[in-house]
């Protein structure tokens, strides 16, 4: 279930439940943004746990205030201290990109500098010693940026974040979703069509399936959903 929302809604400062906030306004026309922002969530969310402090807005799912930039982030993955930005659902794709340059300027790089060593073995032992300590930090930087990119890979893959992966018992709306379940997913393809390939106009708001539907997504794999490619 998902709703286009392309315009910002303004200070929604409500503590209510779904139902108070009907019972309280039966005819404004002021809360029917609110009550779509709850429909996102599972019956019987209080919107006071969903309000961001800060800003005074109901957070749509996957929102996260970042302090650095002080707003709230749409698909919250993390705050970069490097690039100086949050990485939010309209960077994630580019930041993935970001890490696999990177990678492969270090393999390349590594790649030069060990031929260099190799070619310079009859050399002085003070230039192969000196040549060898510069080699280890870049192996080093190398490794930290496979892991981020095998990381970030297997996010986009099963569309999640790195907050959701690191707080998933804290973020209210997770709790209780079975594990080895990616709530958001929509199946591999899918998944990567939207981090990359979708340019809708607007932001698209994810709603959090219900449990009963989560549940059954646990259910085992079977030859038939091999066949089927399920994951996909
Ligand atoms: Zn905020
Ligand atoms: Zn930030």
């Amino acid at each position: 279930k998902k709703r286009q929302v392309c315009s910002k809604n303004g200070s929604l400062n409500y503590f209510m439940s779904r139902s108070k906030i009907e019972q309280h306004n039966p005819q404004s026309a002021t809360p029917s943004s609110l009550l779509q922002m709850m429909d996102l969530y599972p019956p019987g969310s209080s919107s006071r746990d969903l309000t961001c402090s800060y800003c005074h807005l109901i957070q749509p799912p996957r929102t996260k205030h970042c302090h650095d930039c002080d707003k709230c982030i749409l698909q919250f993955d993390h705050h970069c201290t490097w690039l100086g930005t949050c990485i939010g659902i309209r960077n994630h794709c580019r930041f993935w990109w970001y890490i696999f340059g990177q990678a492969s300027l270090v393999i390349w790089t590594v790649a030069l500098y060990i031929q260099f060593l190799h070619v310079d073995m009859n050399g002085s032992w003070l230039k192969g010693l000196t040549g060898l300590t510069l080699l280890l930090p870049l192996i080093v930087i190398l490794i930290v940026l496979l892991i981020l990119l095998m990381l970030h890979t297997y996010l986009a893959l099963t569309n999640q974040t790195t907050y959701e992966i690191a707080r998933r018992k804290r973020i209210s709306y997770l709790r209780g979703v079975p594990r080895k379940v990616h709530p958001f997913s929509k199946g591999i393809c899918r998944n990567l069509y939207d981090l990359c390939l979708s340019r809708q106009k607007g932001y698209v708001l994810e709603a959090v399936p219900p449990l009963d539907e989560l549940e059954a997504r646990a259910r085992p794999y079977t030859c038939r959903d091999v066949i089927c490619c399920r994951c996909c």
